[in-house]
């Protein structure tokens, strides 16, 4: 995105037109792996999908919030309202309002362009700290886009091909699609790459494919290796090299609203979302 003052470096759609594919736990996961790197790093999360489950595992309570990302998509002068967790995840909670927001799209001028705008527009701050930094009279913000303030945003899609996942594709530099290592998902790739494309070329000629990650892995039987290999084959160097493992310590952390790290640092899928955020971020 341009702006002069920007210290955001990536913005990633993770995207599948699936659920239950490990697309919300990849988000959550590798938001904090990037923050176990890089201290300093400001990572914000959005919430695109009316479930919540991002929400949920993100803010670890019940609580609802005000403002969430259905009321600012929901009119042309909405805007974002940012939270932050106590594991230090900056984030824009969802509602399950947004599943109805479609109409409310369309009515405006640029129905895909909704969540760009808000992204590069002024949002409100919600976090302990105040993260926007005034000048001295204490009204007029220096720094006040998400753009100047944040490092990377990571967005949760929903399971479909919805007018919500073309948005978050619209804002993103890439595109982070897991793929479990089963037939009808490997072949079921092919229209998100074809609508990705499409989305590059109407809308957003910044957008990559970032990568294909292979998630909830058992790698022992042959059929997996062998769907690995075929992945390969069909999208070569677009599979990322790192290989999330399949363990039920993911459920057993979700369970307990934690984190993978705050649950078992060292178990073998905490340390693969760690070399993932190193595969894609350096
Ligand atoms: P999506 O957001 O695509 O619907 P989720 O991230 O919610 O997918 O994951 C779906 C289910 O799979 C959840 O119950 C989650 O705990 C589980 N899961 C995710 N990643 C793993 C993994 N690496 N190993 C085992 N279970 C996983
Ligand atoms: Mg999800």
């Amino acid at each position: 995105m341009e702006t002069n003052q920007t210290r955001l470096k990536e913005v990633l759609a993770v995207v599948n037109n699936k659920g239950g594919v490990g697309k919300t736990t990849t988000v959550q996961s590798l938001a904090v792996a990037i923050t176990r790197q890089n201290k300093n790093a400001r990572v914000l999360v959005i919430d695109l999908d009316p479930q919540g489950d991002l929400t949920k595992l993100v803010r670890g309570s019940r609580m609802t919030l005000a403002g969430s990302v259905t009321e600012a998509m929901a009119s042309d002068n909405g805007r974002l309202t940012v939270y932050k967790s106590q594991r230090g995840i900056y984030y824009v909670p969802s509602s399950p309002e947004l599943q109805k927001i479609e109409p409310k799209l369309m009515e405006q001028m640029q129905p895909y362009m909704v969540l760009r705008r808000l992204l590069l527009s002024d949002f409100t701050d919600h976090t302990p700290e105040g993260i926007k930094t005034f000048e001295k009279d204490g009204i007029k913000p220096v720094l006040s886009t998400i753009p100047e303030l944040f490092d990377y945003v990571l967005i949760d899609c929903p399971p479909a091909l919805s007018m919500c996942t073309y948005n978050a594709m619209a804002v993103a530099s890439g595109l982070l699609i897991p793929v479990q290592m089963e037939g009808l998902s490997v072949s079921g790739l092919a229209p998100v790459i074809v609508e990705m494309e499409r989305v590059k070329r109407e809308l957003n000629p910044q957008l990559e494919l970032r990568g294909l990650v292979p998630v909830m892995v058992d790698m022992r039987p042959n059929i997996v290796r062998s769907f690995v290999a075929y992945l390969e084959q069909a999208y070569g160097d677009n599979v990322t090299t790192t290989i999330i493992p399949r363990s039920v310590k993911v459920n057993e952390a979700q369970t307990k609203k934690q984190d993978i790290y705050e649950y078992k640092q060292w178990s073998p899928v905490a340390i693969a979302y760690e070399q993932l955020a190193k595969e894609l971020f350096g």
